[in-house]
């Protein structure tokens, strides 16, 4: 066999303690069942300390709102909400997870509704005094006829901008502009209708500011919407409108791959797969993306950058700081200068490290008795650890369930197969690498999973049973642990707060 083509796992305490307590993460499987969600909401305390530490650096004043959507957790919420208030808040995108964000014990002054709402989500909002997040002018029409009509209080709202212009990548700097489309917001040169409806409504929204959410890593990129959001606030300005935040959305990024070697080896291992020039990387030499067209490889790998030099709060600090293009001045002085407040809505650069799905071995078998591969199904499917749908590549752990199963340790590469009878239900469509055969009992240890990966797509095909979630923290020498759904950020878990 070739070298193992590893891309093994970025892991930090308190994730790197849990995941060496084989026998514990045993112990929630042979109790709770395959797949288990386990989740450290003390990791997530960890990660608002490191973006509020960006806040401090460059004298920013805001909110660090959490994108719900990233994770259906309650104790992750819960221990959100124990946050400063002026500090943390969290992004809902439906009705329910307003519901859910308010029974978790954020005040509706903590709450930012964002997305398309309909009439439901926009009265809850109204009623206990979120801020609103306008996808559409036609959307604040309808929240101003509810405010009105329901007699509430007037209620503050963000103008959602998109189709910013910015520089390609490839050329050179300033010859051409592009502009990204999207489905939400008011394309930023079209905002003329927007502004008087806010004048015309007055009475009954707040405009407090301006807001972007753009789905790329590129950083000038974003710098550029920064920008000309800063222009755009500055045009309401003088005509007479008061904002006095902007609220540049998430994407700040996880890394998930430890290291950029393996990253690099394995991309370039994919494409000399797809020329032929090695044998295939994956189940049926599928190419995420890429193609050979007579020789020559066509199209885009459809892949998370999977290593990342800088993410999260790192990458904050790195937009802000970045000379500005066209204003002449990184965005943090922008903003300071004009007195804005800014707002964040990071969802998986804030649950980085937060959470791993564990799934049980049922079965290993030849794969292809000449090239030493073997098939491993477990107990899980593609919806339950999702990771593939998005795009990330990266390896689980091996967790033996007995010390002497290590076997003869020889390094071996496996498919994943999911429990579903389809064909496509594979973990992976790449062939992964572990450092020994994993038998029948066995867990994998997929990490860092909070974010869109451990419930986003889980379903109940075939019945099978969808992932329960704990929560656990570290108490002394040992975990405490609890289900989601009773974890509370007020005492040990696993203790009986009212006992006096
Ligand atoms: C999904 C989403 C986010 C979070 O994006 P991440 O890439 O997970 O940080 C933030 N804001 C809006 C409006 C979103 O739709």
């Amino acid at each position: 066999m070739d070298a193992p083509l590893y891309l093994r796992p970025r892991v930090e305490a308190p994730l790197a303690l849990l995941l060496s307590d084989r026998v514990f993460l045993h112990s929630l499987v042979d109790a709770l069942g395959s797949p288990l969600n386990v989740l450290l909401p003390e990791a997530l305390g960890i990660n608002v300390a490191r973006f509020r530490g960006v806040y401090s650096r460059h004298h920013l004043a805001g909110r660090v709102y959490f994108a719900h959507k990233t994770n259906r957790s309650s104790a992750l919420l819960r221990r959100l909400a124990a946050e400063d208030p002026a500090a943390v808040g969290v992004d809902v995108a439906s009705v329910e997870e307003l519901r859910h964000a308010l029974g978790c014990g954020f005040t509706g002054d903590r709450i930012m509704a964002t997305g398309p709402k309909d009439a439901a989500f926009l009265w809850l909002a109204a009623r206990v005094g979120a801020t609103v997040n306008l996808d559409s002018p036609g959307e604040l029409e309808r929240l101003s006829g509810l405010v009105r009509t329901h007699g509430l209080s007037r209620i503050a709202v963000l103008v959602r901008l998109s189709g910013f212009e910015h520089r390609s990548g490839r050329e050179a700097a300033g010859t051409r502009l592009l502009s990204r489309r999207s489905r939400f917001g008011t394309p930023v040169r079209d905002t003329e209708a927007l502004l008087s409806a806010l004048e015309r409504n007055a009475e009954t929204v707040e405009f407090v500011g301006a807001a972007y959410h753009l789905d790329t890593t590129g950083v000038e990129e974003k710098a550029r919407a920064l920008e000309q959001c800063v222009l755009f606030l500055d045009e309401c300005r003088a005509r007479g409108l008061a904002p006095r935040s902007l609220d540049i959305g998430g994407g700040f990024g996880v890394g998930y791959v430890a290291e950029a070697g393996e990253w690099e080896r394995w991309t370039s291992a994919l494409t000399e797969a797809v020329l032929g020039l090695r044998p295939p990387l994956t189940w049926r030499g599928h190419g995420y993306g890429l193609r050979n067209e007579g020789g020559t490889v066509r199209g885009a790998a459809a892949l998370y950058p999977a290593h990342r030099p800088t993410a999260g709060p790192g990458y904050l600090d790195e937009l802000l700081s970045l000379p500005a293009p066209a204003l002449g001045r990184p965005p943090a002085t922008l903003l300071l200068e004009h007195l804005h407040d800014l707002h964040i809505e990071p969802g998986r650069s804030l649950v980085d490290q937060c959470g791993l799905s564990l799934a049980r071995v049922l079965d290993v078998r030849s794969a292809d008795a000449d090239s030493g591969q073997y098939l491993v199904h477990l107990a899980m499917n593609a919806g339950d650890m999702s990771l593939e749908e998005h795009g990330v590549l990266v390896d689980p752990v091996l967790l033996p369930r007995t010390e002497t199963a290590a076997g003869d340790g020889k390094p071996v590469g496996v498919y994943l197969a999911g429990n579903l009878c389809l064909e496509a239900d594979l973990i992976t469509r790449r062939l992964v690498f572990l450092p020994q055969l994993p038998r029948a009992g066995d867990l994998l240890a997929f990490v860092n999973t909070a974010g869109y990966a451990m419930d986003f797509h889980a379903h109940h095909a075939q019945r099978q049973p969808v992932a329960r979630t704990v929560a656990v923290e570290r108490r002394g020498e040992t975990w405490n642990w609890s289900l989601d759904e009773d974890y509370w950020p007020i005492t040990p878990l696993g203790e009986q707060s009212d006992e006096v």
